[in-house]
């Protein structure tokens, strides 16, 4: 189980040919923003087949509901092994975790929400191009006064008009690929006046260019420059029926669908973590080879030895998580307390082992060329994105507690 199998050995030497080749390169670009990375996540899903290969699992799920069987989707939103997938994942994180979240959120978020949850129509019209990157997504839940209360705060409202359909209006921000997303995954309130308490949360598939709907210039951020992030504008936007997810208002039970796919993306960071240390892991090792003072390697000082067994502490702590998740998934293990603490804890691993790596860089560290101020910077991400640290381990403890009145 803690091995890689021939495929995934193979995929992990194919991608990081890949990424030196061809997103390596773009990286000043796409971190500058004078270049968007929608063409190379193209070009990422149709090289690897994985466009083809959740094409092919979404098609079966569309077989199924027709059919008229509901059930899970198998093999995720990738239709590939899951663990696979966290090494394809790994591979991208190595040299962009930014590019790896994009990429992520379009096809696993945005596309995984379609086809997890959409009718076989929306999951022709709209997740099958998602999945196969033919269109880029977004997923669009934080608001600038809802983030960690994201359902309790939201403001974004979806009140029914006269022809069965909806108009919706708020703001949304935040958003990863905001800034060129084809299609928009809203969650909304659904408003026929009654108390806020009461109304039910429904999620509706937009497009760009609808009339009222818009997006803000790209935010300027620490990390994950190479993933446009900006805010959606709602104003009035009309949709019809067609565009409610699932086809049906599901009342309070709406936010199920929105946790569920929370949960695909806190699953998918361990594996974003994973890549970054053994990044961070590899080149440290290499360094300290290398690196002479006082005469030797500095990998001959004790206080430096001791930073690497602790990077490869982390890398392995963060290791053994993914392969965990991968057999979760596969076996289909619902776990969500492991899921909310293993997100947490890899995260927090990624951001002191990529800043352990540059303390044993030195000077060199802190240049953009050695890549680890990157790695540092954008892994912060992990920490805040798909719930903060502490959301995330409060919601593992109210898996494992129960719910317990506050008494007030
Ligand atoms: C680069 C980037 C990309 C993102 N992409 C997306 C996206 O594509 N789609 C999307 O919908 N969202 C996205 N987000 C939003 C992200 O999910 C939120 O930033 C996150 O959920 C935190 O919300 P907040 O920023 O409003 O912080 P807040 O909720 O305001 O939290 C501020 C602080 O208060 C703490 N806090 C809040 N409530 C509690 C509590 N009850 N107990 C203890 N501590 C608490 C938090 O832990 C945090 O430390 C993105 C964010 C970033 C930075």
């Amino acid at each position: 189980m803690f091995l890689l199998d021939e495929s995934s050995r193979m995929v992990e030497k194919m991608v990081r040919g890949w990424c030196e080749a061809k997103l390596a390169p773009r990286l000043p670009a796409l971190e500058a923003g004078t270049e968007m990375p929608w063409a190379l996540m193209r070009e990422l899903a149709t090289t690897f087949g994985v466009g083809a290969l959740a094409e092919a699992a979404a098609k079966k799920r569309i077989a199924k509901l027709r059919a008229g069987e509901g059930g899970d989707r198998e093999g995720g939103t990738f239709g590939g092994d899951p663990m696979m997938m966290a090494v394809f994942v790994k591979e991208l994180s190595r040299v962009s975790p930014g590019f790896a979240m994009g990429w992520g959120v379009s096809v696993g978020l945005a596309g995984g929400a379609i086809v997890g949850k959409g009718t076989p129509e929306q999951i022709e019209r709209w997740g099958v191009p998602l999945v196969t990157t033919k269109q880029i997504g977004s997923w669009c839940l934080t608001e600038p006064g809802a983030g960690s209360d994201a359902f309790g705060s939201m403001t974004t409202t979806a009140t029914p008009t006269d022809g069965g359909g909806y108009r919706l209006r708020g703001t949304k921000t935040f958003i990863t690929n905001g800034p060129g997303a084809d299609v928009f995954v809203v969650y909304a309130r659904i408003d026929r006046g009654e108390p806020r308490e009461e109304q039910g949360l429904a999620t509706f598939i937009l497009d760009r260019g609808m009339p009222g709907l818009t997006t803000g210039t790209p935010f300027k951020k620490m990390g994950m420059r190479d993933s446009p992030t900006c805010e959606v504008f709602l104003d009035d936007v009309e949709v019809g029926a067609e565009r409610l997810l699932g086809g049906a208002e599901r009342g309070r039970a709406g936010r199920a669908d929105t946790k569920d796919s929370l949960g695909t993306e806190r699953s998918g960071i361990p594996a974003m973590a994973w890549g970054i240390l053994e990044r961070c892991y590899d080149q440290s090792v290499a360094y300290v080879r290398e690196r002479r003072q006082f005469g030797k390697p500095i990998g001959a000082f004790q206080a430096v030895q001791l930073k690497i067994a602790d990077l490869y502490l982390k890398l392995k702590t963060v290791e053994n998580c993914v392969y965990r998740l991968a057999w979760m998934q596969k076996a289909k293990v619902s776990d969500p307390a492991y899921v909310n603490a293993t997100k947490a804890l890899c995260s927090q691993l990624a951001v002191d082992g990529a800043l352990t790596a540059i303390q044993l860089h030195g000077g060199y560290g802190y240049m953009e060329e050695y890549h680890l101020e990157k790695l540092a910077r954008d892994s912060k991400l992990l920490e805040l994105g798909a719930g903060t640290t502490d959301i995330n381990l409060m919601s593992a403890a109210r898996s494992l507690i129960g719910a317990i009145e506050s008494g007030g």
